[in-house]
């Protein structure tokens, strides 16, 4: 290739790399979520004591130290850039005697987590007679502008299965993931050998995990070709290693591990029925994204920080929107809640294939990928109070808000459209979380 093809190909990365706005928070919360795809099976009503994590990791130290190993391997040929582990970060190799640490390092996970007992309260249930414990104990993140209740769990103490799966599958956006790159400004993320952020702002903790909760996988070769870091994007590698490990604690007689790894895999399956977390920028053709990319470079800024800022606020408000819909459907206790039975419909499980080890990428992200194509304009046509819209960035960080109102006396049909497509966004995600958990026992 000519040297000029090389700067053409440089310009147009640079561009891209940029645009890709990364914020927000994809499905909030997944225990929601997880609740009503469950409910109705009986095998995850069964209660199980809790098993504080070290219990675990002393008692099948050289099996995890194997299964490690194994999966590694996986990772190495199976996941599209990926950065093999540094031989230092071996679990069986490693002298960090805190096995907490030493089980988080290996996996190159955030090592503040704590991953205390605990279970997170729903919205309108009772709340157990106990003294609940504040987020920071569970979570590297600073705020919760929902006022979410956990309360801890005793070593011993019992609990259904279906609660942990459910209070598990919430955890990976509590900060596994965040500030694992080397320019992270964290010591681990200098350690971890993940290298640089591949999008996304390095500085905003939350955006950082990202590339393990997006799955950019059906973008066309151009893009790839032009921005190769679109592709350095982990969901697959993190469900497989955690479908390994609860498959290892539930052989060693470990439960309640087996139902909490169980649950970090569901979240990386569950994100994939987002749309903007399997497309960089739903509703636009590739040739229009290149082009924006291009025009910045030579000065015409107007129609990336257009399209970036559309591609923000978009993302923020339809998560907002499912996640208020199904907070008030718990706090009233409305069992016939669309939503809640669109999660429990089991009626299309069989028309998708079995959990395999692409099913991330072949199945759920590419579903989602096609939805991304009229989302945007689906959702444009229900919002009626453009200003709040506008700012809903600023909105959205500053602390909770009503986003009903910004689309409040939308035209009924537009509405319509909008509801049944999300409502099938769900009915995906509830069909994957009961085809994951089949792969695994
Ligand atoms: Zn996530």
């Amino acid at each position: 290739m000519s040297n000029k093809f090389h700067y053409r190909v440089w310009l147009i990365t640079m561009g891209l790399l940029m645009i890709v706005p990364i914020s927000s928070y994809a499905w909030s919360n997944h225990t929601f979520l997880t609740y009503p795809a469950l409910r109705g099976l009986p095998e995850f009503q069964e209660p199980i004591p809790a098993e504080p994590l070290e219990s675990f990791l002393v008692k099948e130290k050289d099996k995890i130290g194997e299964l490690l190993k194994a999966e590694e391997a996986w990772a190495v040929s199976n996941i599209t850039a990926y950065p093999p582990l540094p031989t230092a970060l071996d679990f069986s190799k490693s002298k960090e005697a805190d096995f907490r640490l030493r089980f988080l390092k290996a996996l190159r996970l955030n090592p503040e987590m704590k991953l205390p007992l605990y279970s997170m309260v729903l919205p309108g249930s009772p709340v157990p007679a106990k003294q609940s414990i504040p987020r920071t104990a569970l979570s590297v993140l600073k705020h919760d502008f929902q006022n979410t209740i956990y309360v801890p769990l005793n070593p011993g103490e019992k609990i259904s299965a279906l609660e942990v799966l459910a209070t598990a599958a919430d955890e990976p956006d509590n900060g596994l993931d965040i500030n694992l790159w080397e320019d992270n400004d964290t010591p681990f993320g200098k350690e971890y050998g993940y290298g640089k952020q591949p999008f996304g702002n390095p500085k905003l903790d939350y955006g950082t995990q990202a590339p393990f909760h997006m799955g950019f996988y059906h973008e066309s070769s151009i893009v790839y070709k032009a921005a190769p870091s679109f592709q350095k994007t982990f969901p697959e590698q993190r469900a497989h290693l955690y479908q390994s490990l609860t498959k290892l604690a539930f052989q060693t007689g470990h439960s309640y591990w087996g139902y909490r790894f169980a649950g970090w895999g569901l979240h990386y399956v569950q994100d994939m029925t987002m749309p903007y977390h399997t497309t960089i920028m739903p509703g636009r053709m590739t040739i229009t994204m290149l082009s924006i990319a291009l025009l910045d470079m030579i000065g015409i800024h107007g129609p990336y920080k257009s399209a970036v800022s559309e591609v923000s606020r978009a993302h923020i408000l339809i998560e907002k929107l499912q996640n208020e819909g199904l907070r008030e459907a718990y706090k009233k206790q409305q069992k016939d809640y669309v939503l809640f039975k669109a999660l429990g419909d089991s009626a299309a499980d069989s028309a998708y294939p079995a959990y395999s080890d692409h099913f991330i990428s072949q199945v759920a992200a590419k579903g989602s990928n096609v939805v991304a194509k009229s989302l945007p304009s689906i959702l444009k046509a229900i919002v009626t109070d453009k200003k709040a819209y506008r700012d809903i960035e600023k909105i959205s960080e500053e602390g909770d808000y009503d986003a009903g109102k910004i689309i409040a006396g939308a035209p009924e049909k537009k509405a319509q459209e909008y509801n049944r497509l999300i409502e099938n966004q769900m009915r995906s995600l509830g069909a994957f979380t009961r085809i994951y958990l089949k792969s695994i026992k």
